[in-house]
This record gives C-alpha cells, structure tokens and sequence, in this order.
C-alpha cells in the first residue's frame, strides 16, 4: 500500500506495516527482541544518539516492533506522533512526570478511571495541584483555571458511570487560553470517536484495552494530535527547541518520561496488541450492539433500578454521544433494586465473568464499590455518583442473544 489514496479504518490498520521496508515479506512486524542496536560505524551510533539521523540505540527509548505500533496508533488518531507505554497507567503519569513542574495546576474531570484518580493524589502530595470538576459542562473547567493551568485532563465517557466531558466546549476553551488538552479515549477508541476532532493535543489511549482487545497484553500510548502549539507552553527544555516546534513535545515526553522514568512498551505485547488492533472495528461493532441490546432490556426490567449507557435516550448526554461517537460503547454499568444482592446477581450469571478489565472479548462484570472503587472511600464514590450496588459490564463478542439471555435469567432465577 505506497499509494496516497484514502483507505477506511480497518485496511489501514491491516496494511500499514507494509508501507515500511518489509523484512523477508514478513506480514507481521517481526518481533525484534534485541536490547540494544549496534553500528559499524561509530559516528553513526553518535549521529542516532544526537537525533541527527533516525535509528534505534536502546530498547528503553525505543524499539522496531514497537514503533510499527506506534505508527498504527499515529494512523487510528489521524495524529502526528505517538509513543507507546508499558501501560495506559504509565502513558498517563508521563504526561506528569514529563511536562509538568512543581507549582503548575491541572484542572480534570472528577468522573474517572479510578487509578488516574489514585494518580491525581500522588501528584497533589509532590507540589503539583490538582482541581477536580464536573467535566460535563464546560463552566466548571473555566471556573476551576488558575494563571498555573497548564493541563487540562477529561476521558470520552468516564469509566464506569457513563458520564461524557463536555468535550468541544472544553476543547474551545482550552484553545483560546493556551492550554494543553489532554484526552483519555480508552472507552471510546479511536474507532468510534477521534479527539482530534474536539481539540485535543495529546491523546492517551490505554491499548490494554479495546485496541489489544483479548486481554493478553498491558499498555498504553500517548499521541500528539499536531492541534497544540508547544511555543505556548512553558515547561519545554530548550534541549528539546532544536527541533521543530511541532516536535517538542513528543521529544520531551519521550526523553524526559519513556527514558527517565522507563515505562517502556516490550515487543512481545506490542506485537500482540498490534495483532488485536487489526480486528478492532469487527469487535466493537459487535460489542456496541450487543451493549445497546442489553442497556435496552435491563432499562424495561423493574428489578433494575438505573442503567448508564450513553445510547439510551435517558441518558444525560445522549445528545452529544450521538453527534460525536459513531457508536455508544462496550461499557454498560447499572444498579439493581435495593432488596437484590449484587453479589448474589452475579454469581447467577453463567456467561459474564467477574474480572476487571474492559475492552476484551469475553464479557466481564464487576461490583465498583466493593473492588475497583474501593480504596477510595464511601465519601469519595459518592461525589463521583457511584452507588454501592453499581455493576460495570464490559461487553464481550459473544453472540448477543446468549449474553442478553444470560443477564435476564440471572434476574429471573
Ligand atoms: C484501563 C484504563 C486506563 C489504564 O490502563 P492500564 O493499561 O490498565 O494501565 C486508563 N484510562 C482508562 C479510561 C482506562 O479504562
């Protein structure tokens, strides 16, 4: 594929290792497990090492397989650059531990990934201030902005209780006043919504998730969008300032956070993730159906007392799922009546599993408050609308008659 016509999603995904020199016709990107990268010529190991000329010098800052990942995630945002992370967790504290300084302020949503939320906290105790707003409307992420705003951080739709950032608005804003607007577009994927599109200029997708999407491989991957102009922010080391202005933050996150801080991405999970991501669009198209069918069904029983799912008209930001996202999501999360055990409910399930994570193709179910939401306290779960008989599906790509089925038995029995 060495032409410049326009293909959809899934051809581009599928070829896009072929657009670079291939090795003995290899259709997958070989696994390069070596460490480190030797040169005949020695100048040339110092030209790689001044970023005068392209190539690999050390596994930590970099690696063949896991660039050829990086490019397929560049291709899904439709970004400029992209560096990949042993984890989504590690992708997001490399936007800390790279691009902030003691003293400057971030302004997120408070409806959150519960471990960014962990992260807010560590950050607060280590000079970095933290305010946590109602992202879904726009006036409380101007109210909260300080002279240090330098970051303002919201995901597509929180994970778990469905609720979506106000995310144009916040986009416009963050636009006018220079700041970096930072995007967690793990529960949407690119698939079904680019963050581009609102604004954003880095991009953080947890490829543990959706884009691996068999739950055999962790990581995570920052993209610069190209939308935020770097002149505006403060924090860049003039190290980085020789390349071209479009360059210094990936330059810096990929010194200062891959290297320093050594969350690499190894070439055996990229490559497993890389193969994932080629089925990406059947996946979801399947799962976002079968979420829709089962939000709908578990809306219309009367032992359900709330559902959460975006593609439901009662949904307090429908409106905007559907002009930004293509779909709704595999994330369904809803509360049973009072006097049914939540516990008891999901032991009744044959199918759905009790597991943490989301995005695989099996159908995983979790109890928030008594596991992933946990360690925060009562208090805390209760600002971030989190009740305690909250169950989060992550829906699968079984056959939706067989997992709606096994959601209404499981009331019925
Ligand atoms: C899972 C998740 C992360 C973290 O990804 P890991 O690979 O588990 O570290 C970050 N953000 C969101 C929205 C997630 O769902």
């Amino acid at each position: 594929m060495t032409d410049t016509k326009k293909y959809g999603f899934t051809t581009t995904i599928l070829h896009s290792d072929r657009q670079k020199p291939i090795e003995h016709g290899s259709l997958h990107k070989p696994i390069h497990t070596s460490v480190t990268f030797g040169y005949r010529d020695a100048r040339q190991l110092a030209e790689v090492f001044q970023g005068k000329q392209p190539g690999y010098r050390y596994g930590r800052q970099g690696n063949p397989t896991v660039s050829a990942l990086e490019d397929k995630v560049t291709k899904m945002e439709q970004g400029l650059a992209t560096i990949c992370f042993s984890t989504g967790m590690a992708a997001i504290g490399a936007v800390t531990q790279g691009l902030l300084r003691e003293g400057d302020h971030v302004v997120s949503s408070s409806f959150l990934f519960g471990n960014t939320n962990s992260l807010w906290q560590t950050v607060n105790g280590q000079g970095i201030k933290v305010s946590m707003v109602d992202a879904t409307d726009v006036k409380n992420v101007e109210a909260a902005l300080t002279p240090a705003t330098r970051i303002v951080f919201v995901e597509t739709i929180a994970n778990p209780r469905t609720q979506i950032a106000d995310l144009k608005r916040i986009g416009q804003l963050c636009r006018d006043r220079g700041i970096l607007y930072v995007v967690d577009n793990t529960m949407t994927s690119p698939y079904l919504f680019r963050p581009k599109m609102v604004g954003a200029g880095l991009v953080v997708n947890a490829l543990t998730k959706s884009i691996g999407g068999h739950g055999h491989a962790l990581g995570g991957s920052l993209t610069d969008t190209g939308l935020y102009d770097w002149t505006r922010f403060p924090n860049i080391f003039d190290n980085y300032k020789r390349f071209v202005p479009a360059q210094w933050g990936m330059a810096q996150i990929r010194a200062k956070s891959l290297r320093d801080f050594g969350g690499s991405l190894g070439p055996e999970a990229a490559h497993h993730i890389a193969v994932g991501a080629e089925t990406m669009a059947l996946r979801l198209e399947r799962e976002c159906a079968t979420a829709m069918a089962l939000a709908r069904m578990l809306e219309a029983d009367d032992r359900v007392a709330a559902v959460h799912y975006p593609g439901l008209a009662s949904h307090p930001q429908h409106a905007i799922a559907s002009e930004l996202f293509s779909a709704y999501g595999s994330l369904v999360s809803f509360e049973l009546r009072e006097d049914i055990d939540c516990f008891d409910y999901l032991n009744r399930l044959k199918l759905a599993i009790p597991a943490s994570n989301l995005g695989d193709t099996r159908t995983l179910v979790i109890p928030v408050a008594h596991t992933i939401f946990y360690e925060m306290g009562a208090e805390r779960r209760a600002e971030m609308g989190i009740a305690e008989s909250l169950i989060r599906v992550s829906v699968g790509i079984e056959d939706t008659d067989d997992l709606v089925d096994d959601f209404q038995a499981a009331l019925n029995r």
